[in-house]
């Protein structure tokens, strides 16, 4: 169902009916939700009618207390819908809640204002945009959309969530809370749907802002269908990230990050490292990792003591297979479908690729989006570095080494908004910006700075009350009547 205005209504003549079909099990059919790109109109009349009038941070105060209290809830559906175990599906619903408090005490320090320093009367204030849509990814169905909207309820907009398609589900569970929480009606909307709907939401003249988490592709035709518009657009894209292994690196610690980097979440994150770049034995490395990644337990999520689950969905998988069709590099370890428990579902083990040469392939450029990692050797740290930013990508990259020096001069040379030294390139902090260069985004990093995009500053100048006639401007002769 769509939650707009404060109501829970089905569309009236559905364009079609989304069947959510659980990755872990094909034949479980979670929901039906029918689905009409005219609710868009619906959903953003709501939200243009309630803006503005209500405590923003209270409200996502009240949010992140009623996340709390369902965390196992959306645990559950997270995991049901696309896949996930649900010890990672865990990790992402209290990521939700948390985001509430981050939100609350730090990022809206940084939309309070402030006065210009030695100019009496001049301050700089925000003020909300007014209509935000947030589109949503299928990997991180609910943080990552939560991570936008709790900053663009807190800054005072109002907000038309369109979720991914792959996990309307755990969409729903969401709205859900922020219903049980109070947002008064229009605050939040829902509208459930596909590429059709977001297409129509995304384009809208009475939104504001899109806050778009999701491809390069779909964040190019979002640019296209608002050229000659004026609205904000937040776009959070995909990366093709490389972790960097040093020759003075603990092998062992760098075969763990790496090894958790690509395979954690199926693949499946925007971080995700889908080359090692290896300075040193890079064969000795490439076979100690397909050897472990041999032996991650893949299984139904929520099933105990399992790494990995399936893919998202069928479509998932399939694009999955056809890029390691098309690799045309050494396999060191083929990936093969499987049926854990004899369950139908979208389940599929780790690949692992040895590249001799960077030869800017498909398979070396774009993202996977799967359990593959493409081990890549490299003569010297500059080599590193610069197979690294062999891409038009410029989200996550790791470094690992024993050297500080070492890290910071990768650091500054790696074109990417995360990088990590001696650590996995899927951390990311909540108190930090978080977004990456190049096709990654559009230099408006989220996480903390996400209030940065949700309110627009606006200069203030205070003038004298009262007109004193010794200052006026030259050559205006002031006569009095
Ligand atoms: P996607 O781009 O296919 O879809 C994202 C959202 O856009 C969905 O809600 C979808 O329905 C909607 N959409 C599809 N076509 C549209 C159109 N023409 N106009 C408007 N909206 C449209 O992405 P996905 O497959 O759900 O997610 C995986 C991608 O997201 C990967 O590329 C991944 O790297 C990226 N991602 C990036 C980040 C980040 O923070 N940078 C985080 C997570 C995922």
């Amino acid at each position: 169902m769509d939650f707009i205005g404060g109501q829970w209504v089905d569309a009236q003549a559905p364009d079609g009916v989304l069947e959510n079909r659980s990755p872990a099990d094909l034949s479980m059919v979670l929901s039906r939700h029918p689905w009409a790109a005219s609710q868009v109109e619906a959903a953003v009349a709501a939200a243009r009618r309630s803006v503005p009038g209500w405590s923003g941070i209270e409200l996502v105060r009240r949010i992140g207390a009623v996340l709390k209290k369902h965390e196992e809830d959306l645990a559950r559906a997270i995991a049901l819908d696309i896949g996930k175990p649900l010890w990672e599906a865990r990790t992402e619903a209290q990521a939700c809640a948390a985001k509430a408090a981050i939100t609350a005490d730090e990022g809206m320090k940084l939309v309070s204002g402030f006065p210009a320093p030695g100019q009496t009367g001049a301050e700089c204030r925000f003020r909300p945009l007014g209509v935000l849509a947030v589109l949503g990814p299928f990997n991180f169905p609910v943080h990552l959309p939560n991570g936008h909207i709790l900053p663009a309820i807190a800054c005072g907009n109002s907000v038309v969530f369109k979720p991914s398609e792959i996990a309307p589900h755990a969409a729903e569970v969401y709205a859900r809370c922020l219903e049980e929480a109070g947002v008064p009606p229009g605050v939040f909307n829902l509208v459930q749907g596909g590429p059709a709907v977001g297409a129509a939401l995304s384009a809208h003249g009475g939104v504001d802002g899109v806050l778009f988490t999701g491809s390069w592709a779909v964040g190019q035709a979002i640019q296209k269908a608002n050229l000659g518009q004026t609205k904000l657009l937040a776009l959070e894209m995909g990366g093709k990230n490389a972790a960097i292994v040093l020759a003075d690196a603990d092998f062992d610690k760098a075969v763990y990050d790496v090894l958790f980097s690509a395979f954690v979440s199926a693949g499946q994150r925007c971080t995700a490292a889908s080359r090692a770049i290896v300075v040193g034995d890079a064969g000795k490395f490439a076979k100690r990792i397909a050897q472990l990644a041999r032996q991650l337990s893949i299984g139904h999520p929520l099933d105990d003591g399992v790494f990995m689950g399936p893919l998202a969905s069928p479509a998932s998988l399939d694009k999955f297979d056809r890029g390691l069709a098309a690799a045309g590099e050494e396999v060191l370890l083929a990936s093969r479908r499987v049926n854990p428990r004899g369950l139908e579902g979208c389940y599929v083990t780790p690949s692992v690729h040895f590249v001799q040469n960077s030869r800017n392939t498909p398979y070396q450029r774009e993202e996977l989006f799967g359990p593959d990692l493409g081990v890549y050797p490299a003569r010297s740290e500059e080599e590193a570095v610069a197979i690294a930013n062999a891409t038009e990508y410029g989200l996550a990259a790791s470094v690992h080494t024993a050297s500080e020096t070492a890290f910071d001069r990768c650091q500054r040379a790696l074109e990417c908004g995360v990088v990590n030294w001696n650590a996995p390139t899927v951390g990311a902090s909540g108190r930090l910006p978080f977004g990456g260069l190049k096709r990654s985004g559009n230099h408006r990093p989220a996480a903390l700075w996400s209030t940065l995009y949700c309110a627009a500053p606006v200069a203030v100048m205070r003038g004298e009350a009262n007109l004193d006639r010794t200052k006026l401007a030259p050559g205006v002769a002031w006569v009095d009547e």
